[in-house]
């Protein structure tokens, strides 16, 4: 075949034209002198195709990714292998080669390309939302229908800490950007909704209570017609505590442990064990607190009556006689609670 641009009759050809002159003007890959890539300087993550990715990556790896992504390879290029090379970073500037070999209609060539990456250092969106002190949600520690201690409050902070610590591997967004201490709780602000979740979660954990989610419209968006909200979660802690007289479903107990889901308390009339469920707080009243409990002296007993006296005004009451004070001795110390002008002994 004869070729119309160097008139050699003995070479393969390419389509019109032989293979020596099809070589001289093709290059095995495209690749742009130079090329940007945005980097957030706080996270580290970087912008892809419109999406910034929250993977942190070194330096030198989103050089060779950005170089990767933007070679092309032409289509007639068989066998190839391609060699990235960082020549040396000045500020943000990487100068680059490519190296590559390959096979192109059975001829093996090689082609070397330079190549700028320069890294460009911005504020990904998250960032900017953490510098502004943007949250989605606030969470409301309370109590019921009273003050919350300085030691719960503390245990309470220590709660939000640790949950944070632990959804901060997953959710760039869960931190706190502020403690408003109002008289009547603590309200954490919490980045995002999923976090303050978790953290309302966890108070109810660690003191029980009820907890209520209630969402408020912000704003809307108006391209997409949908409300921006944030979610208000309130976390209201038990007015009672642990070792406090409770009345539930007429009966009177003691609380002796307080959990996730439920109070557990003893019937201290019929010396027995209850689970009540949490969601059941509101109907608990509270009646005397722990350290209202009075000590007496055991002035005579027999196998029906118990006899001791009223600490407080000395007089002598009689009591029924139960199990859990056989044992005891004329003269022991024993404990009981005044409820409603009543007096209950307790073991
Ligand atoms: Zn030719
Ligand atoms: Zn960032």
């Amino acid at each position: 075949m004869f070729c119309p641009e160097c008139g050699s009759t003995d070479k393969e050809m390419v389509g019109e034209i032989c293979i020596d002159c099809f070589l001289k003007d093709f290059q095995m890959i495209e690749l742009p002198k130079r090329i940007e890539v945005q980097i957030c300087s706080h996270c580290n993550s970087k912008l892809e195709e419109g999406k910034w990715s929250d993977e942190f990556i070194p330096e030198e790896e989103i050089i060779y990714r950005a170089l990767e992504r933007n070679i092309k390879i032409a289509d007639e290029v068989s066998n190839e292998i391609i060699n990235l090379e960082i020549d040396q970073i000045k500020g943000t500037l990487a100068s680059c080669f490519v190296e590559v070999a390959g096979e192109v209609h059975g001829v093996r060539i090689e082609e070397t390309h330079d190549c700028e990456v320069k890294i460009q250092k911005t504020v990904c969106p998250t960032c900017s939302k953490i510098q502004s002190g943007y949250y989605e949600t606030v969470v409301q520690f309370r109590a019921d229908k009273r003050e919350i201690k300085p030691e719960e409050y503390a245990k309470a902070d220590e709660v939000v800490e640790r949950t944070l610590i632990k959804q901060s591997s997953s959710d760039k967004l869960a931190y706190c950007p502020q403690i408003a201490k109002l008289k009547e709780g603590y309200d954490y602000y919490i980045g995002s909704f999923k976090s303050g979740k978790k953290v309302a979660e966890n108070l109810k954990e660690e003191f029980g209570g009820i907890i209520k989610e209630s969402p408020r419209l912000i704003s809307e968006d108006k391209s997409t017609g949908k409300g921006l909200y944030r979610i208000w979660i309130s976390v209201r802690i038990p007015e009672f505590e642990v070792n406090d007289f409770i009345k539930f479903e007429n009966k009177i107990m003691q609380v002796t442990s307080i959990g996730k889901n439920s109070v557990v308390a003893i019937d201290i009339e019929a010396d027995k064990k209850h689970n009540i469920p949490m969601k059941n707080m509101e109907d608990i009243e509270l009646l005397k607190k722990a350290d209202e409990i009075e000590t007496t002296t055991i002035i005579s007993k027999s196998p029906s009556i118990i006899q001791i006296l009223d600490p407080s005004d000395y007089s002598a009451v009689d009591l029924e006689m139960k199990d859990e004070f056989a044992d005891y001795n004329i003269g022991d110390e024993i404990n009981l609670i005044k409820i409603d002008n009543y007096i209950y002994l307790l073991s």
